[in-house]
Order: C-alpha cells, then sequence, then structure tokens
C-alpha cells in the first residue's frame, strides 16, 4: 500500500508508541496528590512543555483537548457577540460558529485560495465595532495547502477589536508556527497530523485571555477544560512534537517529491488543474482534478491500485459531490466535483510516488480514456 493522505491523518512515530506504552503501564490519576498522581502529572507536564515548545508558546498557554475539533469548538462557543470565518475553514470551525447564536460573517476566497480581507474589510470593522467579536483564519487549508494571511489577519483584529482564532492544524512541520509572535489569541493543533495519535489536541490560550471551558468538570486543566487527563495520548503527543521539533529538512524534501508528482501529473494527464499553484503553500499538498473525472471514483480506483488518497476532508467524505473548499473559491463545477487530495508527509519516499503515477496513469491517464 501506498498512503499519500497526511492531511488526514500521520502514521504514529516509534518514540510516541514509546512514550505511550510507557503512560499505559503508570497508574495513577494527575490530580492525584500521592506519588503515582504526581508520577502521571509529570508526564502530562513534560508533554505541555514539549508542546509549548513546538508551537513558541508557554506551557502555562496549553490546554489539552480530545482533539482540534474539541478545541475550535471551546474558542467558538466562547459568547460571541459576531465570528468572522474564512470561507474555506474546516468544518470543526465553521459548524459550532453557525450553531453558537454569534452572527457569522463570512469571509470571501479568491480562486487562488487565498482569503481576501482586503475586500472584507469593512465587515471586519463593523463586527469590531458591534462587541465581543472574533476572527478565525486557518494557518494552511487541509484541502488546497494554500497558506493563508494570518499576519494580516491579526493586524485587521488588532485595528478593529477582535480576537483572533488560528486553527493551524497542518501547520507544524511544514510551516513555522509561531504563537508568540503570531499575535493570535487562540489556536489549535491536532496529534495525529503530526505522528502522535489520534483523539488529542491542544488549545493554545494567550496568557491573560479569558477563555470558558466547554467541557466543564473538575477544573482540570486551569479550569479551561474538565476531565481526568488523556495521559498516553498526552504523552504521545508529545514525544511526536518533540521530534517533530528537532526535524529541520523533512517539509523541504518533501517539497522536491511533491514538485516533481505534480509535473508528472500534468505529463500524464495535461487537462489536469493543480488547485492553489500559484499561491504559497505548504510542500506536502497537491490538490489535483481532471475535469470530466469524478473524484470519488478517482478515490475508489486508486485505492483499488492499492494507492490511499482523499476527495475533500477525510471528515467530510462519504458525501458524494462538491468539494466545499473549491467551491468557496468559486471554482468550476468540473474541478470542485473532480478534486482529489494527495499529501506527502516524513516517511513518503520516491518508490510512493512511482507507485502513484503508475496507477494514475492507468486510471486517469489517457491509456485508460481510451481502453
Ligand atoms: N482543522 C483542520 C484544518 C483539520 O485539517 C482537521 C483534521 N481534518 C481538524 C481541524 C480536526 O482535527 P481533529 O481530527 O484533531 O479533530
Amino acid at each position: 500500500r501506498t498512503y499519500l493522505d497526511y492531511n488526514a491523518s500521520t502514521p504514529l512515530r516509534a518514540a510516541a508508541r514509546t512514550a505511550m506504552l510507557a503512560a499505559h503501564d503508570t497508574v495513577g490519576n494527575p490530580s492525584s496528590v500521592h506519588a503515582e498522581g504526581r508520577r502521571a502529572r509529570a508526564i502530562v507536564d513534560t508533554a505541555r512543555e514539549q508542546v509549548a515548545s513546538l508551537v513558541g508558546a508557554k506551557p502555562s498557554e496549553i490546554v489539552f483537548t480530545s482533539g482540534a475539533t474539541e478545541a475550535n469548538n471551546t474558542v467558538m462557543g466562547a459568547g460571541w457577540k459576531s465570528i468572522c470565518v474564512a470561507a474555506i475553514e474546516h468544518d470543526s470551525v465553521l459548524a459550532p460558529a453557525r450553531a453558537c447564536g454569534a452572527k457569522v460573517v463570512v469571509l470571501p476566497v479568491g480562486t487562488d485560495g487565498l482569503v481576501d480581507l482586503a475586500s472584507a474589510a469593512d465587515a471586519i470593522a463593523a463586527a469590531g465595532s458591534g462587541g465581543r467579536a472574533l476572527l478565525s483564519l486557518m494557518l494552511a487549508n487541509n484541502e488546497t495547502g494554500v497558506i493563508q494571511p494570518v499576519a494580516e489577519a491579526a493586524e485587521a483584529a488588532r485595528t478593529h477589536g477582535l480576537s483572533l482564532h488560528v486553527d493551524a492544524v497542518q501547520g507544524p512541520g511544514r510551516v513555522p508556527v509561531d504563537f508568540a509572535r503570531l499575535g493570535a489569541d487562540t489556536l489549535v493543533i491536532s496529534g495525529h497530523k503530526l505522528g502522535g495519535p489520534r483523539g488529542v489536541g491542544a488549545l493554545i490560550v494567550r496568557d491573560g485571555v479569558n477563555l470558558p471551558a466547554l467541557i466543564k468538570g473538575g477544573g482540570q486543566e486551569r479550569r479551561r477544560r474538565g476531565g481526568t487527563e488523556n495521559v498516553a495520548g498526552i504523552a504521545g503527543f508529545g514525544a511526536a512534537a518533540a521530534e517533530l521539533a528537532r526535524e529541520a529538512d523533512v517539509a523541504a524534501r518533501i517539497g522536491v517529491l511533491r514538485d516533481k508528482l505534480e509535473s508528472a501529473v500534468t505529463a500524464v494527464t495535461p487537462a489536469a488543474v493543480i488547485v492553489g499553484r500559484d499561491a504559497p503553500r505548504v510542500s506536502n499538498t497537491m490538490c489535483v482534478a481532471v475535469p470530466g473525472k469524478l473524484a470519488e471514483t478517482l478515490v475508489i480506483r486508486m485505492d483499488l491500485e492499492g494507492i490511499a488518497i482523499s476527495a475533500g476532508a477525510a471528515c467530510a467524505s462519504g458525501k458524494v459531490g462538491a468539494n466545499a473548499v473549491l467551491a468557496a473559491m468559486g471554482l468550476p463545477a468540473d474541478i470542485t466535483a473532480g478534486a482529489v487530495r494527495v499529501s506527502l508527509g516524513r516517511e513518503t519516499n520516491e518508490d510512493d510516488i512511482a507507485a502513484f503515477l503508475a496507477a494514475w496513469q492507468k486510471v486517469a491517464g489517457g491509456a485508460a480514456l481510451a481502453a
């Protein structure tokens, strides 16, 4: 099998697995005062430092959650009067924003995949002057890989008095994430997108920002997230973060493979359109459509050839039809219905690219059309 769906989830790093097994072999509630409890607390605290250090935050700013979805829900549910969101945000931002009773302002996105903050300037200013308001913008889009102008968003939020939230799930290992410099009030990352386990994430809340708990309970995580901590999951997340922080050249190496893949794909299928190619993009993602070919069909046929890719976000898959992110970019129906996402990662090598291209030739290439 050739796994090329890293934007959906990544293989568990050996270091994360080791840390998780060790944590599973300990007893004790991190809130207990006895030695066993303190030992469990120490595991969580070490991971807190590792995750904080990866994203340039202070350990006191990290709140461990069950994943980025919970972290995004926590931020959206914080009693905003209005929320400005980019049209291409992940469903774990859009759905709670729409459900929380706030006035939702959807910010437009260009065909290049970049949110258009300039044409939304008046709407952002109006939201800011109308009371407690949030601006939410992702760091890199999970479908196209397009890197969003978060520094400009921070500037607009500061000017007009909005709080800024950044979904940075697709960031670590691909674009530098520096919470202290970003100027955001809150930021989220997810364990399983960086070689940690599924079901654990971090909500990063700038010191001094008041954010009520979504999950109310025993006052864990400095009263920001009730419930006994997922000690093993957190340990694995921390170990993955620590290892990632030490890796320097992975994104560049993957970028070479991705660019090679894109050139080969356009040679095999000259009608193919690479979405977001002209915008700043993370180096691991290729979003490609061949007009006339349906995304679901491509994904299933590639799967039968042993290649794992996706049509739309994994969490939205199963729904046949237009890709919502590409539709928000204003792309035509044959692109939104046909786009597949191929996302590479740390373990991807030349053999994976060769395997993908052999299958692509068969499934989407001219030979397949003639057959
Ligand atoms: N935001 C983005 C941009 C994502 O890509 C994902 C994962 N598909 C999430 C949030 C949700 O993360 P989790 O799986 O940890 O809930």
